[in-house]
């Protein structure tokens, strides 16, 4: 889709101000009832302006003139960086984070920060400070977290692409919920320089759009190297051969339908390529939750101790929803000296036996299947458990602890609530997941 708008733009058929003032009119006349977007950038005609001028003089950027909304946990110059929480309402960003700088420098657009889970703590976008977005396909439903606000935006046609952080799922599990595409870069591939970072060993930026080609074009943007992310690399960027592949169907626990859609997808493609197909199991998996909540708890409960009120924002436990204050008040517990560091340890060695397993199956599988998420979304408003929350989060939070990429793409619905499918790759072979999930593409 993006490619279309861009050639489009580029020949003058479309230009920048008007692609632009498009999505800002539709935002102002519609957000109101939908609580997507938390703030517009006001300067974003002048920019348009700015790169029309740019597309004359023959010398526009890859993206020039698209509009993009932006997760509010990654920092933009001179926009609310609120993490849709109290302790940081009315901070600006004093800095462009390292993808944001990738993206402008191409000439794309910031059209506003989005709501989120306060500080990306949650699955369902209802931890929010400033109230839950809503799903702009299944409006009695919750839109899924914690990039609730990114996935919804791109569902609603507010934007041409947005930006999500994904510790254990946050960019795919609302994207299936909201029927939009969501991709999750290999840990490392994208710089986190500039995201208000939950944990650090999990965290990666990426992006969601409304095809698999679109977030392609995007990742390709703002993948790759950056001295002020250490963790930062290039990787290789060969695809390989897409003849005979082997794909392993993962069998992990999750609602039958929801199954039903997946396997039905499936098999129509590896019958169209002639690709063979096999389930397995993996040792290990079902332990993710438990894996991953340790190492998100602490790595959380040590980033937000600048939070203290004396630099910027208010103190965060102060004016912090309760999920966020488990988290930390769970961090600060289980790394309590006398248990020298014992929870956190063995979560990581647990981490790394995921990743172990998850390198096996690679060996075996050019390609892993699961759903993206195990459940339908929850009606907004209906209370559910901690532990019902955590669980929506089985099957994506994997990818993070095998540090593999991994993209959510829509594969029909259930009662006209949407259904994503989940499809994982070996670490580094993001160009090859891209290739392949196209086919997945209805
Ligand atoms: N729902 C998970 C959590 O609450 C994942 C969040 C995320 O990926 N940022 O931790």
């Amino acid at each position: 889709m993006i490619k279309q708008k861009i050639k489009d733009i580029k020949e003058g058929k479309l230009n920048a101000v008007d692609n632009i003032k498009g999505f800002l009119d539709k935002i102002k006349k519609e957000n109101d009832g939908m609580n997507i977007v938390l703030q517009i950038n006001d300067k974003a005609l002048d920019q348009a302006k700015e790169v029309d001028k740019k597309i004359k003089d023959g010398d526009g950027g890859k993206l020039a003139g698209l509009g993009f909304l932006v997760k509010s946990n990654i920092n933009v110059e001179g926009m609310m960086i609120s993490c849709a929480s109290k302790t940081l309402e009315g901070y600006n960003g004093v800095y462009n984070a390292r993808v944001i700088d990738r993206l402008i420098k191409e000439d794309a657009i910031v059209l506003g920060m989005v709501n989120m889970d306060e500080f990306a703590c949650g699955a369902t976008g209802e931890n929010s400070a400033f109230g839950v977005c809503v799903n702009p396909r299944a409006s009695d439903r919750i839109p899924g977290g914690s990039s609730s606000g990114s996935a919804a935006g791109v569902a609603a046609g507010f934007c041409d692409f947005s930006l999500g952080s994904d510790t254990g799922g946050s960019i795919r599990n609302p994207a299936s919920h909201c029927g939009v595409v969501g991709y999750k870069p290999s840990y490392g591939s994208v710089s986190r320089y500039g995201l208000v970072d939950m944990s650090m060993s999990l965290d990666q930026i990426g992006p969601l759009g409304n095809d698999v080609e679109d977030c392609e074009v995007v990742f390709d943007l703002i993948k790759g190297r950056d001295e002020n992310d250490s963790v930062s690399r290039d990787f290789d960027a060969k695809v390989g051969k897409l003849n005979g592949l082997k794909i392993g169907v993962l069998n992990m626990s999750s609602d039958k339908e929801i199954w039903q859609l997946v396997t039905d997808r499936v098999h129509e493609v590896i019958k169209k390529n002639s690709w063979n197909v096999g389930s397995f199991n993996l040792d290990y998996v079902d332990l993710g939750i438990q894996t991953y909540y340790p190492i998100v708890y602490t790595e959380f409960f040590s980033g937000t101790r600048k939070f203290d009120g004396r630099k910027y924002g208010k103190k965060i436990e102060d004016v912090c929803g309760e999920e966020v204050l488990r988290r930390i008040i769970g961090g600060s517990e289980i790394t309590k000296a006398e248990h020298g560091g014992r929870y956190y340890h063995k979560a990581l060695k647990a981490k790394k036996l995921i990743e172990k397993e998850f390198e096996k199956a690679f060996k075996k599988y050019d390609l892993i299947i699961i759903p993206t998420v195990p459940r339908l979304p929850h009606k907004v408003g209906e209370k559910i458990s901690v532990e019902d929350c955590y669980n929506y989060d089985s099957l994506t939070v994997l990818a993070n602890l095998a540090e593999i990429p991994g993209i959510s793409i829509p594969v029909g619905d259930v009662d006209g609530i949407p259904v994503g499918m989940q499809i994982l790759a070996a670490k580094g072979r993001d160009k090859f997941l891209f290739k392949v999930a196209r086919e997945f593409e209805k």
